[in-house]
């Protein structure tokens, strides 16, 4: 099951598990798509792997699995 972490890693933006624009690579190493596109030339800095939007779960599933609440944060 994906973690749906908080923030993107690299700026430290909230990523709700609504937010659209998270960005995940298969570890879930998660960025916002901003940095993926302008920062990331979007691969993921930590693995090198491709990154995808992250699905959205839905509220009722939220509700029973809830999003982590553990931040990472590693700037450049
Ligand atoms: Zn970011
Ligand atoms: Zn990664």
């Amino acid at each position: 099951m994906l973690e749906l972490r908080p923030n993107c890693e690299r700026c430290g933006k909230d990523l709700p598990a609504e937010a659209a624009d998270a960005m995940i690579c298969s570890f879930e190493c998660t960025f916002c798509r901003d940095c993926v596109e302008t920062r990331l030339a979007q691969r993921c800095p930590n693995c090198g792997g491709n990154l995808v939007p992250r699905p959205i779960r839905p509220a009722a599933a939220l509700a029973k699995y809830p999003a982590s609440t553990t931040r990472v944060f590693k700037p450049a």
